[in-house]
């Protein structure tokens, strides 16, 4: 076989400071003999050895190499290292999917007796996660206001190991103070972590702004056409390796397939997250002198109450916005019934603009009390969106808004 060694130098190039999209196209790529331009997927459950010794010294972890997919795969490694550049932080562990990364984050940072804080506005099914999983094994949770920087401080107890939060939240556009949070984990020796989903690190860098660890769902935005499920963490090595353990014996790990469909994702984040933010500023101007808007929530309004704020440590407004209208739940009905172009779907950080009713599908479970607390009004909409040419997005709202 051909020696590739001098190949392999030519484009092996030194990223250290090189700039985000840079990092997005050519982090972690480490090129075969087959001399591949674009990444390889390496779909084998496991890897061959030279010799009973050979699989002996990679067994122990003597010798660093490949010993099984669960373990580790060439594609996911390229997608961890690849967001870890990104992100800024030492490891990335890619998880089978969004859930699966927080509660691996749980699992190996806390245990029976141990203490969560969390903030009220989180992705439902993370609610559900803490509740129903984390409880059941003597786990204490405390939920505080997002912006109660106080509240946060006061729920902390001895036994408290970690912060949870988002930003900005969902459907709220609320935004928490990242940089003082991290001095109040710091301060009393318990783990930030964060939930960037909405914003990637192509708008947002907590682990620069202080927090311990960054979570991902990697179906939103890093997939950023609705193909595939999965997540991530990154964060130290030291906070990283707890999880790649869990990983490792519980199983839940990324396929390589998903690597690679993220990895090319990853390569157009910053171009996606600039337009997505774009078009949804432009449709918040426009929704905010609409005679039938009655609220607007997006974060790259000047009129946002935390635009100044978000704007300090996130460069835009992503593409996530809700708005009331006037009349409550039957003319938000209305408004998106009307709609023809526009996706009737719970996800986001699609190209694909999608709009939801939160407080009858992602909120519907709560009572209305808990709803009014949480701020869901039945008049609210929230749009995730997408890439399409922002005019067509303005008729398709219209249609339903001019007819109220
Ligand atoms: C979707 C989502 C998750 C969960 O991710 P999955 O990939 O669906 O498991 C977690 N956090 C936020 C903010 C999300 O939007």
């Amino acid at each position: 076989m051909k020696d590739f060694s001098e190949f392999n130098g030519r484009y092996q190039s030194d990223l250290t400071d090189a700039g985000f999209d840079t990092l997005a196209v050519r982090a972690g790529q480490v090129r075969t003999h087959e001399c591949e331009h674009s990444e390889a997927i390496f779909t084998t459950s496991s890897y061959v050895f030279n010799s009973a010794a050979e699989a002996a010294a990679r067994f122990s972890g003597e010798v660093p190499g490949n010993v099984y997919s669960r373990y580790m795969n060439p594609t996911v490694r390229t997608f961890e290292e690849r967001l870890a550049a990104l992100e800024g932080g030492e490891l990335c562990a890619a998880t089978a999917s969004g859930m699966a990364a927080i509660y691996s984050v749980c699992i190996a940072h806390m245990q029976a007796g141990d203490h969560l804080v969390s903030s009220r506005s989180v992705f439902g099914s993370t609610n559900i996660q803490f509740e129903r999983y984390l409880r059941k094994f003597n786990v204490d949770i405390t939920y505080v206001d997002l912006l109660d920087i106080d509240a946060w401080r006061a729920a902390i107890k001895d036994n408290t190991k970690m912060l949870f939060l988002e930003s900005p939240s969902n459907p709220l556009t609320e935004i928490a103070d990242i940089r003082a949070l991290a001095e109040l984990a710091k301060e009393t020796n318990t783990l930030l972590v964060v939930d960037n989903c909405f914003c990637t690190p192509a708008l947002q860098k907590p682990l620069a702004l202080g927090a311990d660890l960054v979570i991902h769902s990697a179906t939103k935005y890093i997939d950023g056409q609705g193909r595939c499920i999965g997540g991530a963490v990154v964060g130290s090595a030291e906070l990283i390796e707890p999880v790649v353990g869990v990983l490792r014996s519980v199983g839940p790990t990324m396929s390589p397939f998903n690597a690679w469909v993220f990895l090319k994702g990853l390569e157009t984040l910053g171009l996606r997250m600039k337009a997505h933010s774009e078009n949804a500023l432009a449709l918040a101007q426009w929704l905010e002198q609409h005679p039938k808007v009655t609220k607007v929530n997006y974060v790259g309004l000047p009129t946002h109450p935390q635009h100044e704020l978000a704007m300090s440590q996130q460069t835009l407004g992503g593409g996530v916005l809700s708005f009331e209208v006037a009349g409550g739940r039957e003319a938000a009905w209305k408004v998106i019934d009307a709609t023809r172009m526009i996706s009737i779907t719970a996800n986001l950080g699609d190209t694909k603009t999608t709009v939801t009713h939160p407080g009858t599908t992602t909120h519907g479970r709560l009572t209305d009390e808990q709803r009014d607390a949480a701020g869901i009004s039945q008049a609210l909409i929230r749009i995730a969106v997408g890439l399409e040419d922002v005019q067509d997005i303005i008729a398709d709202l219209a249609s339903g808004l001019d007819a109220l």
